[in-house]
């Protein structure tokens, strides 16, 4: 029968996002507002054994931008027409 145990314990900090995001530039202004408070914890929090930003990715389709649900890297399922337009095994009309 399977057991929870405990392993370890973390403090998670949420950072703000930009106040004013600038259309493609919003990954960058996040992640220098991540590694201002980054810099901030390292001076002024105690009892912190280390501090740093972790970037998480997804894939998207980079046509449509919905989530990538496929194995395959170059065909999503048909989530739109250009991604369609890659199918390897299109159903004949
Ligand atoms: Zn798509």
């Amino acid at each position: 029968m399977r057991k929870r145990v405990w392993v370890d314990s973390r403090v998670v900090v949420e950072v703000r996002p930009p106040w004013i995001p600038r259309k493609g530039q919003e990954e960058v202004q996040h992640k220098n507002a991540c590694d201002e408070v980054v810099a901030s914890v390292r001076r002024h929090v105690d009892n912190v054994l280390s501090v740093a930003r972790s970037d998480e990715y997804a894939s998207v389709c980079e046509f449509c931008a919905s989530p990538w649900t496929e194995d395959s890297a170059t065909y999503n399922g048909g989530c739109c027409d250009r991604d369609e337009s890659n199918n390897p095994s299109p159903e004949a009309p």
